[in-house]
């Protein structure tokens, strides 16, 4: 397709986006172009844009890994989507699809893997490049700016709920109720699990209590871990911290039962002390959780296109992004910011 599309780029390390004009990509043999209805927004994005990680992106780059649209343009060798079709854009852009990892369902941890928003452009932008095996399809008549959350968000939540091994009827403690935990607390929910939640803003705890978490507790409150221990008669049975402060999860290992699992989902730069006699004698597993292959996702975009989960969203303009980026990083989002492309400035 010919023209040019507006896009947000990430010119320097630290600084603001800059809305820019660009061609239209070109999707290559296997790949698709997507015309993006919808995008959330995700706290990877900001860390992606600070240069948090040891691994830096290669800027100038196009970050977003929540996309939502439609098939504008096939590549050579695509025969399994057709122009129109509705789809959605996650983390993982591709994999190699022949090692160990990729063989197993574990394609997440392809150590050559390509990231949305990360290793190449993403889904800030009116058009991105999708590698065709790797889109989830959704359903046609869609609602794109709801499910848009689902492809990281939602699907890092509902894998790391089910790396905690915790069964229907015993506690989760969610730790960090923003954009992954909100939609944690209503996956738990529908798996039939007890929900404890906690952050550090009131806020998002009262939104914690009216998704049907119950107990509630601020991390900053020196009985947290005393009220959670107690509430859930020893501690819960597994921990998800999606919080982005390491702090929590140093506190999180305070809030699980004896042979419980802790759950590592959020990323902010950093390390905790671990208590080795602690985890030895509770027998405590600690398991870090990285999204979630292509049939978790299914899986997760299933519940959330069947009304089982919905994401709170907060809807922005590509114009408006950097404020939506602050609010984040604020930590004062209600839920998902989510880019809606059909709105003007
Ligand atoms: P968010 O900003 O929407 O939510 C973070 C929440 O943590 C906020 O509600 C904040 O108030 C809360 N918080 C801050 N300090 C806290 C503390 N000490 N105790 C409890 N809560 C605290 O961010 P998000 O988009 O939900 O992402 C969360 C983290 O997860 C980020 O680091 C992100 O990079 C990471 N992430 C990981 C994966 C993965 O696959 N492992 C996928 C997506 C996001
Ligand atoms: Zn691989
Ligand atoms: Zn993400």
């Amino acid at each position: 397709m010919k023209g040019s599309m507006r896009a947000a780029v990430a010119q320097r390390s630290g600084e603001p986006l800059v809305i820019e004009r660009r061609p239209i990509p070109a999707p290559g043999p296997g790949e698709v172009l997507v015309k993006i209805h919808a995008s959330g927004i995700c706290h990877t994005d900001l860390h992606a844009m600070d240069g948090d990680w040891p691994i830096k992106p290669a800027l100038p780059f196009i970050p977003g890994h929540e996309g939502t649209g439609v098939v504008a343009e096939l590549g050579f060798g695509v025969s399994q989507l057709q122009v129109g079709d509705a789809v959605g854009i996650a983390w993982l852009h591709d994999a190699c699809g022949h090692c160990e990892y990729c063989i197993t369902g574990w394609e997440t941890l392809c150590e050559r893997q390509h990231n949305s928003g990360y290793g190449v452009d993403g889904t800030f932008a009116e058009y991105t490049i999708a590698n065709a095996a790797y889109v989830v399809r959704l359903p046609h008549d869609c609602d794109f700016f709801a499910l848009a959350p689902i492809l990281c968000a939602g699907v890092t939540s509902y894998k790391g709920i089910r790396e905690t091994e915790v069964r229907a009827g015993e506690w989760i403690a969610i730790s960090g109720i923003g954009g992954l935990g909100h939609l944690a607390i209503q996956y738990a929910h529908a798996m039939g699990l007890r929900v404890a939640a906690i952050d550090v803003s009131d806020a998002k705890l009262e939104l914690a209590r009216s998704l049907g978490a119950e107990i509630v507790v601020n991390a900053n409150d020196g009985r947290a871990l005393e009220d959670i221990r107690l509430g859930t008669g020893g501690g819960a049975h597994g921990v998800l911290v999606t919080a982005v402060s390491p702090a929590a999860f140093a506190q999180a290992l305070g809030m699980v039962r004896r042979k419980g699992t802790v759950c590592l989902v959020g990323l902010p730069p950093g390390d905790f002390p671990t208590p080795i006699f602690e985890v030895v004698l509770k027998r405590i597993t600690l398991r870090g959780s990285i999204v979630g292959n292509r049939q978790d996702l299914s899986e997760a975009m299933a519940m959330a296109a069947n009304g089982k989960v919905r994401a709170m969203t907060e809807p922005y303009s590509l114009d408006q992004i950097n404020a939506a980026l602050d609010r984040l990083r604020r930590g004062e989002v209600e839920g998902r910011a989510v880019l809606d492309m059909t709105l003007l400035a």
